[in-house]
Order: C-alpha cells, then sequence, then structure tokens
C-alpha cells in the first residue's frame, strides 16, 4: 500500500476536459485572459451557490484576505485579533495593509480560535475580527459575530478551507461581513493553479474589492485610477476550469464528509491510547483536512508511514511564534494551546477518490497504533 498523503492524481480523470479548456480559451478569437466572460460566470455560479450578493473572483485566499481588509478601510494603527494557531495569511494579510495581528489563543480540540480569547485581544485599536474555519471544524461564528457586534467592529471569516460547510443554517464564507474561499490545489474546491475568491453580502465591500483587484480601477474605466490596488486578477482558464468543476462540488464534499465519519467512528477506540479524532457530527463542519490530535504524534507518524500512509502537520509552529510574526507578538504573552495543537496535529488523507479499501486501510493503520505514554 502507497497513500501518499498529497495525492498526484488529483485530476487524472480530467486530462482530456483540461486540454479542452486551454485550447477553448487559447483559441478563443476574443483572446481575453483574464477577468473575462468566463471569470464573469464563475463568480455569477458562485453567486447563486452561496446566495451571497456578491462574489468577487481574485488571485488567492491570501490576496483575497488583503482586498477584504483594504475595502474595510482597515490599515495603519489598527489591530485585527486573529488565531495564534493557523496559516501564515492569517498573520501576513493583516501586516501587509499596515495593521498589527493580535493573536489569540484557541480550543484545544477544534484548534479554531475561542471566543474568551478574542474578547481578551480586544482593545481600543481593534478594527476587526479574523477567525479562520480550521481543518474539518467552523470557527464559533455566533460567538465572532456577538463579539464583532458588542465591541462594533468588522468580522472577517477566513473561511478559504470552510467551502460548503454550514453552521446554523448559514454557509460558510457568508458569516463574516465578508469571507474568502481559496482554490489552490489542494483545498476542497482546489483547481490546476491559483485562485480565489472574495464573498460578500455588503454590495458596497464587492465593489471596493472589485476595484482593489485590478489597480483601483471602476470595472471598465481603464487608467483611473481611485484606490491604490493591486494586481489580484483572476484567469479565464481556471474560471473555466472551476466552472465544469462547481457541479461535482457537492458529491466530492460529501465523500470527504463520508470518509470523516468512517475515521471518527472507527478512531473512538483509540481515545484511550492518546489519539483524539475531531468531534463528530456534520454540523459545522467542513472537510479540508483530517486533523487528529496525538499524544505520540511522531510516533503515530511513523508508524503510519510503515504502513505506506502518508501524514502530514498543520502546523508545527503557532503564528506567534514564527520569526516573521514574532515581533507583532505581545511580550509575555503565550498561547498554550497553539502550542499543544502543533505539538499534537496530524492529518490523514481524506481526499474524494479514495477507495473505501483505502479509507480502511488507513483506519485500520491508526487502529492498530499501540499509543501509550509518552
Ligand atoms: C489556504 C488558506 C489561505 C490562503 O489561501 P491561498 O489561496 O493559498 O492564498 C488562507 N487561510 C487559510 C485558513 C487557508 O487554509
Amino acid at each position: 500500500m502507497k497513500l501518499p498523503f498529497f495525492p498526484p492524481d488529483l485530476f487524472a480523470d480530467e486530462h482530456a476536459e483540461l486540454l479542452d479548456t486551454v485550447r477553448r480559451v487559447g483559441t478563443d478569437p476574443a483572446q481575453r485572459f483574464i477577468l473575462g466572460e468566463r471569470t464573469a460566470a464563475f463568480e455569477a455560479a458562485l453567486r447563486e451557490h452561496t446566495g451571497a450578493a456578491d462574489v468577487v473572483a481574485c488571485s488567492s485566499g491570501t490576496s483575497g484576505l488583503i482586498l477584504v481588509l483594504r475595502a474595510m478601510d482597515v490599515g495603519p494603527g489598527d489591530e485585527v485579533v486573529v488565531p495564534a494557531f493557523g496559516c501564515a495569511p492569517l498573520a501576513a494579510s493583516v501586516i501587509a495593509v499596515g495593521a498589527t495581528p493580535v493573536f489569540a489563543d484557541v480550543h484545544p480540540w477544534t484548534m479554531t480560535v475561542e471566543p474568551y480569547e478574542v474578547e481578551q485581544a480586544v482593545s481600543g485599536r481593534t478594527a476587526a475580527l479574523m477567525p479562520a474555519h480550521m481543518f474539518s471544524v467552523m470557527a464559533d461564528m455566533p460567538a465572532m459575530r456577538e463579539l464583532a457586534n458588542r465591541h462594533d467592529v468588522r468580522l472577517v471569516e477566513d473561511s478559504a478551507v470552510a467551502q460548503g460547510g454550514v453552521l446554523d443554517g448559514i454557509p460558510a464564507g457568508r458569516w463574516g461581513e465578508a469571507g474568502v474561499f481559496s482554490f489552490v490545489q489542494v483545498k476542497t474546491f482546489g483547481t490546476v493553479g491559483e485562485g480565489g475568491v472574495v464573498i460578500t453580502d455588503d454590495p458596497e465591500l464587492g465593489r471596493l474589492a472589485r476595484m482593489l483587484r485590478n489597480h483601483g480601477q471602476p470595472p471598465g474605466r481603464r487608467f483611473e485610477h481611485h484606490l491604490v490596488g493591486y494586481n489580484s486578477r483572476f484567469d479565464e482558464i481556471t474560471a473555466d476550469v472551476q466552472l465544469r468543476r462547481l457541479p461535482g462540488l457537492a458529491a466530492r464534499l460529501a465523500r470527504r464528509a463520508d470518509i470523516a465519519d468512517y475515521y471518527t467512528a472507527r478512531f473512538q477506540e483509540v481515545v484511550e491510547r492518546g489519539v483524539q479524532p475531531p468531534p463528530p457530527g456534520r454540523e459545522g463542519r467542513c472537510h479540508y483536512v483530517y486533523s487528529l490530535l496525538a499524544e505520540r504524534r511522531d510516533d503515530l507518524r511513523a508508524h503510519l508511514a510503515e504502513r505506506g500512509i502518508g501524514s502530514h502537520v498543520y502546523y508545527p509552529t503557532p503564528l506567534p511564534a514564527q520569526q516573521a510574526f514574532a515581533p507583532y507578538a505581545r511580550a509575555g504573552r503565550h498561547w498554550p494551546h497553539a502550542e499543544l495543537a502543533c505539538a499534537r496535529t496530524l492529518a490523514l488523507p481524506i481526499y474524494p477518490h479514495l477507495t473505501d479499501a483505502e479509507v480502511e486501510a488507513v483506519a485500520d493503520a491508526v487502529c492498530s497504533f499501540p499509543g501509550g505514554a509518552r
């Protein structure tokens, strides 16, 4: 058995369609390769799919976060509360607009940001809260909404990994005043390159994000720069690929959810051996990554590798402990749950084209881990 964590065959059954896309876009008499009619159709399809008032395609999820923060006029002197555990864009996007990230610790099991930690991090300079959905669990968005309202600050939802998740009947991406999705290859709606969207119910935020993604130009007004913007445009080939793959997304997400349910049911027997699966259920869930918490994580990882099963550590280091972000971290503060998550988290393969036999083999391998004290 050889199961890599990052599968090389994500698009193996779509080669003909991919070549067809390249041919059609490449030979289209319009010769329009960015922000053309395919991008517009993709935005419309995602508006329909999510029910959001506006969807703005841009060059990546990271770029989407920057566009949202800029559209909200977050900048120098402002603070944005972000999780201490997560990926670099959470801190980097805030710093990119000239604001300061303030790191809040996470819940030890869900690894999403703790509301009471967020509340403690709020100050007179706070401009926005930016929680992120993590791996397979959505952040506590009702609490975030309440905190943002009570402290009169903006709410940005980093839903880069959570497309398709639903909490209290509200889809991921629509809890914040604006959210983002990422289409980088490994994400649940990953593609053959880079891309992302801003998703919002606020027409003004949508209008500003649309201008900012193309050098601050209002649509159709070339060389009129109303804002200092960015090059964060969307590619027509990617739009064509994503338009074609959108109808299959629900089935792929459902397959991921089924695999997660199976793993979680099987892993109840290893809890006493120090291996904790994520919380069960489907409410407020997304299935980007299936992450266990293991007391002897590195031993479990080696145990799986011996059986040909790839795994991955997201993330080995808390954000405020990273060299790049440490200068922004409040002195004397600690993030013990983020540190614990970094030491214990281990992600298993959960991509939708795994066969039932492969899923069983992964579960068998985890369940044969002897565990025990460190
Ligand atoms: C992937 C990811 C991003 C960034 O998306 P890119 O498209 O890679 O820039 C942002 N936030 C989270 C939580 C992510 O997982």
